[in-house]
Formats: C-alpha cells, sequence, structure tokens
C-alpha cells in the first residue's frame, strides 16, 4: 500500500509502497479514505517540532474498519471511524477524572510516534521500522492503530467532513465550548481564523456567545469569520487589535482564544481580556519558545491556560458534532478549501505555509490492497 514518508525535515513527503503489520491485540486495521491536512503536521515538516524519523505523518484521518485485532471488542468491520489525535487510556487519574485529552499514555505516543500503550511501529519500509504520527499515521491507504484512538461515527457521514474532527476542527470547537465554556451573551475574541480559530468562532456561536471578535491579517479569512457567526472583525495588519477590542467591548472580552502558536498573538489575547478574564491558548508554538506576560496583570484576577484538543471527550462530543452538522447547525464543510489527492500531498502543504488555505483535505477514491 501507498503512504507518504517523511525521510528528513524540510524536505518533500515520497509517496512509496511499504508494508503494514496485521492489528495487534486492541487494534484495528484502518482503510483511510480521506484526512484533514493540519498545521500541526507541517510542524514537525518544517523541523519546529521534534519527530521520529522516518515517519508517516497525517492525523486527521476518518475511514472504515477492515480488521480487528484479538481482545478488541468496541468495534468489528464495515464500522466507519474518525481518528482521535490525543490517545486516552480509560484508566489514569485524568482518563477517570474524565479528562480524557490529558490523558498519562498520550504524551510518549506524541513524543515516539509509535502505537500507544508501549505498542511500538506497524508500519515498514524495506524491513525497516517507520513511525507513525501521534499513533495515527494517517497519511496512507491503509493505517492500523489502537481501537481507543478511533471515535465510532455515523455511517452516513461523509469521510471528507468528518476527518476534520480529529484534531483541529475539535481542538476549536472545545477551546470555546468547554475551556473557555462561554455562556450565552459573554464575549469573546479569536485571535487567528485559520481551521482551529474558525472552528472556535463557530462553537462560540453555538453556545450562544454576546460580542464574538475575530482577528486575523487576512480579509479572506475575516469574511469566512463573520459567514460563520462573527460579530466584529479586526484585521491585525491594519489596527492594532488589543485597542479594537477594548474599543467593541469597552473593558476586554470575557475570553480569548489564541490559535496561531505565535507568541506576540499570544501576549496579545490575554491583553484583551477584561479583569477576571480568561485567555486560552489553543496554539501551536515551536518547542521552546518563550512569551512575554506582564505579572500585574494577574493582580486583575486574569486567567491564562492551555488546552489539549479542546478539552473534548472524543467518544461523546465528536459523534454530537457529526450530529449537529449532519442537521445543519455546524457548517463544517465551509471549513474545506480545497481536495487533493495522497500524490499530491506536497502541494497541499505549499499551499498550507502561504496561507492559502483553511483546511484542504486528501481523499483517497480508490485504496488498492494492503
Ligand atoms: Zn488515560
Ligand atoms: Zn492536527
Amino acid at each position: 500500500m501507498k503512504a507518504a514518508v517523511c525521510y528528513e525535515p524540510n524536505t518533500p513527503l515520497r509517496i512509496e509502497e511499504v508494508e503494514l503489520d496485521s492489528p495487534q491485540a486492541n487494534e484495528i486495521l484502518v482503510r483511510i479514505a480521506a484526512t484533514g491536512i493540519c498545521h500541526s503536521d507541517l510542524h514537525f515538516l518544517k523541523g519546529e517540532m521534534p519527530a521520529a524519523m522516518p515517519i508517516v505523518m497525517g492525523h486527521e484521518g476518518a475511514g472504515i474498519v477492515e480488521e480487528v485485532g484479538p481482545g478488541v471488542t468496541s468495534l468489528k468491520p464495515g464500522d466507519h471511524v474518525v481518528m482521535a489525535v490525543a490517545f486516552s487510556c480509560g484508566n489514569c487519574s485524568y482518563c477517570r477524572e474524565g479528562r480524557p485529552t490529558m490523558c498519562v499514555e498520550n504524551l510518549p505516543v506524541m513524543s515516539g510516534a509509535v502505537l500507544p500503550v508501549g505498542g511500538g511501529t506497524r508500519l515498514h519500509k524495506d524491513g525497516k521500522p517507520l513511525h507513525h504520527l501521534f499513533g495515527l499515521a494517517s497519511f496512507a491507504e491503509y493505517t492500523v492503530i489502537h481501537e481507543r484512538s478511533a471515535i465510532k461515527v455515523r455511517n452516513d457521514a461523509p469521510f471528507e467532513v468528518v476527518c476534520l474532527l480529529g484534531c483541529g476542527v475539535s481542538t476549536g470547537l472545545g477551546a470555546a465550548m468547554n475551556t473557555a465554556a462561554v455562556k450565552p451573551g459573554e464575549s469573546i475574541a479569536i485571535f487567528g481564523c485559520g481551521g482551529v480559530g474558525l472552528s472556535a468562532v463557530m462553537g462560540a456561536k453555538l453556545a450562544g456567545a454576546g460580542k464574538i471578535i475575530a482577528v486575523d491579517m487576512l480579509d479572506r479569512k475575516l469574511s469566512m469569520a463573520k459567514e460563520l457567526g462573527a460579530d466584529y472583525t479586526v484585521n491585525a495588519s491594519q489596527e492594532e487589535p488589543v485597542g479594537k477590542v477594548m474599543e467593541i467591548t469597552g473593558s476586554g472580552v470575557d475570553y480569548a482564544i489564541e490559535c496561531i502558536g505565535n507568541v506576540n498573538v499570544m501576549s496579545q489575547a490575554f491583553s484583551s481580556i477584561r479583569y477576571g478574564g480568561k485567555c486560552i491558548v489553543a496554539g501551536m508554538a515551536p518547542l521552546g519558545a518563550m512569551f512575554s506576560v506582564a505579572p500585574f496583570e494577574f493582580l486583575l484576577g486574569k486567567t491564562i491556560t492551555g488546552t489539549v484538543q479542546g478539552d473534548i471527550r472524543g467518544a461523546i462530543d465528536i459523534p454530537r458534532y457529526i450530529d449537529l452538522y449532519m442537521d445543519g447547525k455546524l457548517p463544517l464543510d465551509k471549513l474545506i478549501s480545497s481536495y487533493y489527492t495522497l500524490e499530491e500531498v506536497n502541494q497541499a502543504f505549499e499551499a498550507l505555509g502561504k496561507g492559502e488555505i483553511i483546511r484542504s483535505i486528501i481523499r483517497f477514491p480508490k485504496a488498492g490492497s494492503k
């Protein structure tokens, strides 16, 4: 089967034939139908975040279960699944207290690019192991993942839309609805209107937020934010965003969400909240980056916090988001700018790097044999 392999940062992915083992205990074989191109992949590709190499990237995947390994009870062949970027074991203290995206088993998967719970790799090229980004590796016709990395979803929802819920879109929706937990009438500023930011706009709208302020440097993205529910837009290349937020709200927003991973924007987001307000950093900055805040602002009761995939409970929230989409209440398909084939993956990253697209999708029209 074909996969897009990264051998070293800042080189094009190579589309080549690779070997994939059968699923082992608690694992499933998935035929990938669609996978989103996420900015996190780009961070690893550019070497801004370290990744074990060689590696098959891609993590916003959706597809059909083809085969299950021993002990799999939650899924069967034919089930439609979305891959969850944050693995959850179900047993650790975080999982037990209902915060599955904080699972202690998650970091080893993320940093080692292996299957969860010490599972190693199932992908090979000429007998040499290939790593699986986030234990998922969706830039491939097939993949083997842990059953708990898959979320069963309804069979009538389009793969090219639901795949987005594996990572960025859930992060944005959840950052607004769970981490901020914005209540009807409260104000929110969203910095960065890519896939995560626009999803945060939609989440804020769904939650009944009052003033929703979208900040970006591209008018095209700002008009999309407006279409998806923003009441005000601020082009940060033309206006100073903190001052503008103050002008709109009088005293600052109740919540600000940073969705870019830019340290200067993080400072702006923190400065734009009111006394006692909450700033959420959802963006992924390069490893080692630092940002500054004026500590006196903590004396104003301000909070700053992170979020892992929007603090969602994937097995519950992702099917709900899909129902909302299918009922016409959450227009996720509007985030899709373009479609590519696996062979065009480098082109897709080039377009993403230039800021030309919000989300693009790789579709696998007809998968070959494993
Ligand atoms: Zn856990
Ligand atoms: Zn992602």
